[in-house]
């Protein structure tokens, strides 16, 4: 059949074109479908965090996939760059997160327990060691913790990188096409149908960020993915002002090769709104001087929001959905969806093999009840 398709992607943020480029490695071509320009959505507008790597083993669905993750990013990175001549900037840059008052600082005794409890690197650093480790710190902070593995991803590049190498194994990445429903027969999606076509596939998958919910609520799956609108502050320096990533509440900067500085970002509730606001500008931008002095030497260059895709709890959906035999989720990654990416790849693909998952995500499928997540309460992004 002409125009077949072994896997239909919906959604071509990073989720549905890291689990594209997966797929490609395992020699399945798979189409990517977006209602819009791939990639320009949470995706393009998230900071790039990624969450330092765990050296203990542990049973948690979600610390395994970050542990994943975070062993994956650097290979992801050399043979993105082998395959396209792409630089992810993925970079070990390090991070601090640091308190001011006593009841933040309790906060992070807390998380520096969880680092212990699963082998994340991290170090309570005496006051006289701070300036060492990033000198822009304001020197007035409670306690501050260095974790030395604490990486970050120019996300814009990740999009481009994985476009560019999905086409090169024979993938196709469709923009402008809006996904309706799919032709289901017997349990199996059959068809995607969108605003473009139909694409007869033998495995769909629904990676459409904060807009996967409706599309599933046909097949009977409770799947919400409510929208939480994150903005961000891009400053600009004349030199380097900052060399890690600093880390407040779920507030943070991200500096850049460039010196250029990301301050983000807030969390919302203002349905599919991503315009930002006076008001969230001014609170980050506040934050950003508290955190270090030395920025109020920089000019604001852009400000920017995007709709994280949330689910019933802090944890994605990833899975098969239930009462079909090849319609796969994987969306709902709220702050973390550019850390996990590459594992969440990686399992995507072992479901559409109809293997057995590297990591064991039964308790992440669709249709559950809001767990809460204390594994991934140390990490905010
Ligand atoms: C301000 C901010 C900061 C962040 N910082 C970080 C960070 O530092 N680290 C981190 O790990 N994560 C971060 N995130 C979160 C991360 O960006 C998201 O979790 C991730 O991008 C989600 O990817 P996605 O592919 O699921 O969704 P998206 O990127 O939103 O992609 C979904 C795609 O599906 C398409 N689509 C939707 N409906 C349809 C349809 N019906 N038919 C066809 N296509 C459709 C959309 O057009 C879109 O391109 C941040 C997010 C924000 C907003």
């Amino acid at each position: 059949m002409a125009d077949f398709h072994d896997v239909v992607i919906v959604g071509g943020g990073v989720i549905g074109l890291s689990a594209a480029y997966a797929l490609g490695h395992a020699g399945l071509k798979a189409l990517v479908l977006d209602q819009r320009e791939p990639g320009r959505e949470a995706s393009w507008a998230g900071a790039g965090m990624i969450a330092p790597e765990a050296e203990t083993p542990s049973a948690s669905p979600m610390v395994r996939l970050r542990a994943r993750s975070a062993r994956l990013y650097p290979l992801w990175a050399d043979q993105l760059r082998e395959e396209t001549g792409i630089d992810i900037g993925y970079r070990k840059c390090g991070g601090v997160d640091v308190a001011f008052t006593e009841a933040e600082d309790a906060e992070l005794r807390a998380a520096a327990g969880v680092w212990r409890s699963q082998g994340v690197a991290h170090e309570r650093l005496a006051p006289a060691d701070r300036a060492r480790i990033e000198p822009a710190l304001n020197p007035e902070a409670e306690s501050v913790y260095f974790l030395p593995d604490r990486a970050q991803v120019r996300n814009p590049r990740l999009i481009r990188a994985l476009i560019d190498a999905i086409a090169n194994r024979g993938g196709r990445v469709q923009a402008g096409g809006a996904v309706r429903g799919f032709s289901m027969e017997k349990g199996r999606a059959v068809a995607v149908m969108s605003s473009a076509g139909r694409f007869a596939c033998g495995v769909v998958v629904v990676a459409a960020g904060a807009w996967s919910g409706p599309l599933l609520e046909p097949l009977g799956t409770r799947a919400p993915t409510p929208p939480n609108k994150g903005q961000i502050v891009l400053l600009r320096g004349d030199r380097p002002l900052l060399r890690r990533i600093v880390e407040h509440g779920g507030n943070y900067l991200v500096p850049r090769d460039d010196g250029r500085i990301l301050v983000g970002a807030t969390e919302e509730n203002a349905g599919f709104d991503r315009l930002p606001t006076e008001r969230s500008y001014h609170v980050l931008i506040r934050e950003a001087r508290q955190l270090c002095p030395v920025l109020r030497e920089t000019e604001v260059e852009l400000v920017w929001a995007g709709l994280r895709p949330g689910s019933v709890d802090s944890r994605p959906y990833l899975g098969m959905v239930p009462g079909s035999s090849n319609v796969v989720i994987a969306t709902g990654h709220n702050r973390a969806g550019l850390q996990l990416a590459p594992a969440t790849a990686e399992v995507v693909v072992d479901l559409v093999l109809g293997r057995s998952p590297r990591v064991d995500v039964r308790a992440l499928g669709p249709d559950r009840e809001p767990v809460r997540d204390t594994d991934s309460a140390a990490f905010r992004s």
